[in-house]
């Protein structure tokens, strides 16, 4: 059991958090060696198991990151940009594999990740589920196939906490729509239509977003012409598939040279 790797997980008490400790726990190739969470949050300083309302598990919720990175071999993180540039840093001082799952960050906070990835490994996809990163090998196909008589939009729901839109996971199939046309997804991206907005342009990639009750994450990339449309899905049901795709990703990057990976390295698409 001791040489199992150890995993931190941080944002602990978060909806993703949560799911991640309950797969940690129950896989037998990874063992739970911290949980983190915010500053001031009520869970600091009490045993993991107990806050989850079942028995002591002996882990210590803590507020200090670099304590318990500096013992793990990897950290699963699905928190916010701003916590997640910072574990970054710290998850490579530690040189402990850092699985990003946090999306919304900015420009600048992608540079700081860059920074730290040159001496640490780090994993980060904006869904880290077998599925979607399926869908999002085949958008960069079908958009390969089909020219520019058919609009590509991308339309995502997710539940009325999420914070960021679009989401991780259409800028992905965004931007493999746009790879699939050889052209750069900020030159062609639509987003936030309002008002009179004209007429679509030609070749735009288009982004929309319904956000209501507890829906875990839906996408469709539509290729809409005159006479025919094209429409791949993702549906998905339970948060397990990303968590379960983190602890893989944790996994897989045991021994990898220091760099920037997303799951499609770790899938081996
Ligand atoms: P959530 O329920 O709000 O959880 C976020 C957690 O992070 C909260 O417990 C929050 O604590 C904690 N946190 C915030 N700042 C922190 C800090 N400085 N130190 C430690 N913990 C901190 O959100 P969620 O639904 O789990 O989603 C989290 C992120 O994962 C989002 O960016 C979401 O889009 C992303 N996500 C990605 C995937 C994927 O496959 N890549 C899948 C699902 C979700 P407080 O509540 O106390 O602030």
């Amino acid at each position: 059991m001791a040489d199992l790797p150890g995993i931190v997980i941080t944002g602990a008490s978060g909806r993703m958090g949560q799911m991640l400790i309950r797969t940690v726990l129950a896989s037998d190739k990874a063992r739970l060696v911290g949980a983190v969470d915010r500053s001031g949050h009520d869970w600091i300083g009490k045993d993991l198991g107990t806050c989850m309302g079942g028995a002591e598990i002996g882990v210590t919720v803590t507020d200090d990151p670099l304590e318990v990175f500096a013992k793990a071999q990897a950290v699963l993180d699905f928190t916010t940009p701003e916590a997640t540039v910072g574990f970054a840093a710290l998850a490579a001082q530690a040189r402990a594999v850092h699985v990003i799952g946090t999306t919304g960050l900015t420009e600048d906070d992608l540079a700081k990740v860059a920074a730290a990835a040159r001496h640490a490994v780090i994993v980060r996809a904006g869904n880290m589920s077998l599925g979607v990163n399926l869908l999002v090998q085949l958008t960069r196909r079908v958009a390969e196939a089909l020219d520019t008589d058919f609009d590509i939009e991308v339309v995502e729901a997710h539940h009325r906490h999420k914070v960021d839109a679009p989401s991780g996971t259409a800028l992905m199939l965004g931007e493999a729509a746009a790879e699939g046309r050889g052209v750069a997804l900020r030159d062609v991206a639509d987003r936030g239509r309002d008002g009179i907005t004209g007429a679509r342009e030609r070749g735009a990639i288009g982004f929309s977003a319904i956000r209501g009750g507890d829906v875990v994450g839906e996408h469709d990339v539509i290729f809409a012409a005159d006479g025919e449309r094209v429409i791949l899905r993702h549906i998905a049901t339970d948060r397990g598939i990303f968590a379960r795709g983190a602890l893989k990703a944790a996994l897989w990057g045991q021994g990898k040279a220091p760099g920037e990976y997303d799951m499609a390295d770790v899938l081996g698409f």
